[in-house]
């Protein structure tokens, strides 16, 4: 499998015809399309400056104890920002993560604040399912769309997919069996967050100028998949327990 970045993009700003751009520069055997969520946003008018999110009390309230706890000055507006993309914060100190309003757990709800000049902050594509699915309409193969994530248990950051077309976000193995016979019975593999992770490894965080990848050689023909990816609460351990622990 090869993993290539999509060189010479321009910046993107609001209203790029993205898929355009990408089209007149992919050339070659395609299999999937990873496109950085920071493109998508810029491209879909994501960017925002701070001033449109006058602080509610909560917000302020969020960013007097963050700042209190890391010495820093901590910006009202940017907490109203991640209370605004979010349904629910998981946890509001030391740092806020959220579920954002299409599903995916993140810090500060994905808001990034790298990489977009001439406006403070950049807000994740509203449903980026939906962006990678016009996406994968015009370039007529399976899109991912990548953010790096931090991840619980482990230092270090990642790609992963926060939305995805084309293809099963999963590939499912129960029912196959492994070398000694025995039947699989839980793996379910993210195949969208694996594309995601290579594919995030080409592009890189800085100002190399590169949001996108394409992968070729991935053959995902013949294997059962599904496209859950985002867990629900009532499955969710994990969550539950932060409930736990959490202000109600
Ligand atoms: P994220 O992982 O989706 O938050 O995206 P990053 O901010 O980490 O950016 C990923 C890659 O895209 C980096 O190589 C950036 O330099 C590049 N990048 C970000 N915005 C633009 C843009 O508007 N144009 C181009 N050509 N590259 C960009
Ligand atoms: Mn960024
Ligand atoms: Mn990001
Ligand atoms: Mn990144």
């Amino acid at each position: 499998m090869n993993v290539s970045p999509v060189t010479d993009l321009p910046e993107i700003s609001a209203g790029d015809d993205l898929a355009a751009l990408i089209a007149e520069r992919a050339d070659g055997d395609v299999d999937v399309v990873c496109v950085a969520s920071t493109v998508v946003s810029k491209a879909e008018g994501r960017a925002r400056d701070l001033a449109d999110f006058p602080a509610g009390p909560r917000a302020h309230e969020i960013a007097d104890r963050l700042a209190e706890l890391s010495g820093d000055e901590k910006d009202p507006r940017f907490a109203q920002a991640v209370l605004e993309e979010s349904t629910e914060l998981l946890m509001d100190e030391p740092f806020l993560l959220t579920e954002t309003r299409f599903g995916h757990v993140s810090v500060n709800a994905g808001i990034d604040r790298s990489n977009v000049p001439e406006n403070d902050i950049l807000l994740l594509p509203k449903r980026p399912s939906e962006s990678a699915r016009r996406l994968s309409d015009e370039l007529g193969v399976p899109v991912i769309v990548t953010d790096t994530c931090g991840r619980p248990f482990r230092h270090g950051q990642r790609g992963v997919a926060i939305g995805w077309a084309g293809l099963s976000a999963s590939r499912d193995w129960r029912g196959e069996h492994d070398r000694d016979g025995r039947e699989l019975g839980v793996t379910v593999e993210s195949v969208v967050d694996e594309l995601a992770a290579a594919a995030n490894l080409v592009l890189g965080e800085g100002a190399g100028g590169n949001p996108v990848a394409v992968v070729d050689g991935f053959d995902m023909d013949g294997f059962d998949g599904s496209d859950n990816l985002f867990r629900a609460v009532e499955g969710d351990f994990v969550r539950q327990a932060l409930r736990g622990w959490s202000y109600a």
